[in-house]
């Protein structure tokens, strides 16, 4: 078999987007930007392993508001791959479901979730499947150890180096979000117009 001699790089970053934040949407751009990306899909999950589903909105709610706040970028796919899963859904199926002979894949991961990607399903096919990344979503210079040991580790025991893409922190989550709604707090400066617009319209995470 003679290997292809030009490879698409197509990126994936997955997440719950309950609700999709600017903290998301910089990661993306920095993704993009730093990994030469030809395709970037973003894809929230249908089931993720680790959480419980959120009562206040449904899987097409965070599908709909990935779309509004990718809307118009060059190169990025929003996917209801795993939502239209039924079950949960796993990482490394995702990423088999994207391989192709002549596609070289990169994983984006913040930094809990790269500290964690050994406990993740198959964690030897999912090294072999992509080329995980990562960006921090915080500066806290207590963390920087912690994350250098881990890879470290996954390079021991899997062959190979997590690149880190270099962005300005933007410290927001999710759940700050579903909070500052619950409390009739601003979120305006946590999530793109169109998302807000969304959460409003919809009376999104008025219930905690
Ligand atoms: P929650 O508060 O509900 O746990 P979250 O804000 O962590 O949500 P997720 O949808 O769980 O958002 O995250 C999806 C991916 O995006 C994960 O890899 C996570 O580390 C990363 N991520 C989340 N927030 C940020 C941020 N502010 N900057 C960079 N990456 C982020």
């Amino acid at each position: 078999m003679t290997e292809p001699t030009e490879y698409r790089r197509v990126g994936l970053f997955g997440g719950s987007f309950n609700p999709v934040h600017n903290g998301h949407v910089a990661a993306a751009r920095a993704f993009m930007e730093q990994m030469w990306l030809d395709y970037l899909f973003i894809m929230p999950t249908g089931i993720a392993p680790h959480k419980e589903e959120d009562p206040n909105t449904s899987p097409m709610d965070r599908l709909k508001m990935c779309e509004l706040a990718f809307e118009g970028m060059e190169g990025i796919i929003v996917s209801d791959l795993e939502i239209r899963k039924p079950g949960k859904s796993y990482t490394v199926d995702t990423l088999r479901a994207l391989s192709a002979e002549d596609v070289r894949l990169f994983l984006l991961c913040g930094t809990d979730m790269v500290l964690t990607l050994d406990t993740w399903k198959e964690p030897d096919e999912l090294f072999r499947l992509c080329y995980p990344v990562y960006v921090r979503r915080e500066s806290d210079p207590l963390l920087d150890g912690r994350i250098n040991e881990k890879l470290a580790q996954y390079f021991r025991k899997y062959g190979k180096m997590v690149r880190r893409i270099t962005m300005d922190p933007v410290r927001v989550s999710s759940t700050q979000i579903r909070e500052a709604v619950q409390q009739g707090q601003p979120i305006g400066n946590l999530v793109p117009p169109a998302v807000e617009h969304y959460i409003k319209e919809q009376g999104l995470y008025q219930n905690g």
